[in-house]
């Protein structure tokens, strides 16, 4: 209530869908990767060796991160200082994720790598990981001079299964762009049982020099319109150091690189099979279909933080349907849950009907903040669905109160919301029906005490959340929790 701009929104065809993603690169990414079914084996023991890069390592290791553990495969340590490493702090790991391209280790740190991996630990390198230690520099020196490869570090280029080369033809990429990867050994537990190819969008490495031992799996064609060598370069492979088992994939330039599902995939099988020879079907857990909700928004402005609130969770699908959109048709197949966050006084014959018949019928609805105050002349909105209204004419709000919020019920619905200290606009002076469930409460002087509550409506489940103004609602864990588990319980998806 109040800061009321008063341009209601006339969107109509402006269908905006909030898909239940998160913004974040991150994040998507974090879901792009494949859950394991409901009894996941023990996590396999990834350190990331990270700290240095001629890329943006900050996004790059984080990104790498997460989505090995969104699998549910691994639990994953990071160390930023790969000079400290000893045969002791690799010990516990079983395998090792380099996503790193700087200054050498150290004798010490650089032979506990080595024997790590020839000792049966796995080892995975990404993108410029596979020079990592500015060979193309030093071997650009030595090989003018002696016109023979001798790495700075040899055993690190044996690990890797190839190396850099200044000499031509000179190992290096084109332009970044579109391309596709095309396994080339599908019997390799890696390919096994995927698509022929993925598509990605990044640097396409050529001339790399593999030595021996290296088993190419994958492979692009480097087209000479993006200055490329107009042939398949091998960018995925598969390397034998000893007992430990290598994968190296030459993608990986940054995180948007990174978002493509096929580099996910194959990162995080590649992962698993260096650290365990094998990779186990990814068949994803049958999870129930997201929660349907039709979020309502149109005459009155709120801030772009109230999205988020839909935002980053898989079990909610969101819509977004402003006025005058919002109630054509039978919405009844189409949504499980309403959630209001609009404030309107009239509705035609038509649109109420389709409100109705979506009450009438069982499904959710949640009634957010200044949707309260909707259709002051509908009784069977007020005194029947929601059993309570911010009555334009009686009611008074008050913006920006600190306020302590306790749970005055045990509820699912309340379940990890707990008491909150909040900054949020008040109502008081509401009619509240007598009937309704109270769940929250506040003592606060310029509020009538009831924040939330379920309405006594018996035909479908209706929750009321008078809290919700602005952003310092919109992002308090409290109020993002309360808000998801309405939509969550009015759909009888909580127990
Ligand atoms: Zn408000
Ligand atoms: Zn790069």
């Amino acid at each position: 209530m109040g800061r009321v701009n008063g341009d209601r929104e006339r969107q109509s065809g402006n269908r905006v869908k909030v898909f239940l993603r998160a913004s974040a690169a991150i994040v998507a990414l974090l879901l792009a990767a494949p859950l394991w079914p409901d009894a996941p084996p023990a996590p396999i023991r990834v350190l990331i060796l990270s700290g240095r890069n001629n890329h943006e390592w900050r996004q790059t290791t984080p990104a790498l991160r997460v989505m090995l553990e969104r699998s549910g495969r691994f639990e994953v340590r990071v160390t930023e200082e790969p000079a400290g490493l000893t045969g002791a702090t690799l010990e516990p790991y079983d395998a090792l994720l380099v996503d790193y391209n700087g200054p050498r280790w150290g004798e010490a740190a650089e032979s506990a790598f080595e024997a790590a991996v020839r000792s049966g630990k796995g080892a995975v390198f990404v993108h410029a990981a596979s020079y990592a230690f500015g060979e193309l520099e030093v071997l650009g020196e030595h090989q003018r001079r002696t016109g023979r490869f001798e790495p700075a570090w040899p055993a690190y280029a044996r690990i890797v299964g190839g190396h850099w080369s200044a000499a031509a033809p000179r190992t290096g990429h084109g332009k970044r762009h579109s391309f596709s990867v095309r396994w080339t050994d599908r019997r390799h537990p890696i390919a096994a049982g995927l698509p022929q190819s993925f598509t990605t969008n990044d640097e396409l490495y050529h001339n790399i020099r593999l030595l021996p031992g290296a088993r190419v799996l994958a492979t692009a064609f480097d087209d000479p319109k993006q200055n490329g060598t107009g042939k398949d370069e091998p960018l995925l492979r598969a390397v034998q150091y000893g007992e430990g088992r290598v994968f190296h994939t030459a993608l990986g330039h940054d995180i948007a690189a990174m978002m493509a599902p096929g580099f996910v995939s194959s990162l995080v099988r590649g992962v698993e099979w260096a650290a365990t020879g094998a990779v186990a079907a990814v068949t994803p857990p049958q999870k129930p279909a997201p929660v349907r909700v039709m979020v309502v928004t149109g005459g009155h402005g709120h801030e772009p933080s109230f999205y988020s609130l839909f935002e980053g969770r898989d079990d909610i699908a969101a819509t977004v349907n402003p006025h005058p959109i919002a109630f054509r048709g039978d919405l009844r197949k189409r949504y499980d849950v309403i959630v209001f966050y609009d404030m309107l006084q009239q509705l035609d014959e038509a649109q109420q009907k389709n409100l109705r018949d979506f009450a009438e019928a069982g499904k959710g609805l949640v009634v957010l903040h200044h949707a309260l105050a909707n259709y002051n002349a509908w009784a069977w909105w007020t005194q029947e669905l929601v059993g309570g209204s911010y009555r334009l004419k009686e009611s008074k709000f008050q913006h920006d109160v600190e306020m302590d919020v306790q749970p005055v019920a045990d509820h699912p619905l309340l379940r990890g919301v707990g008491p909150m200290r909040i900054e949020d606009e008040t109502y008081k002076e509401m009619w509240i029906s007598p009937g309704v469930k109270v769940l929250l409460k506040t003592d606060h002087p310029a509020s009538d005490g009831p924040v939330a509550w379920i309405s006594p409506y018996a035909n479908s489940r209706v929750v009321a959340i008078q809290l919700g103004h602005g952003r310092t609602a919109h992002v308090h864990p409290g109020y993002r929790r309360l808000v998801q588990n309405a939509i969550l319980w009015s759909a009888g998806r909580m127990k």
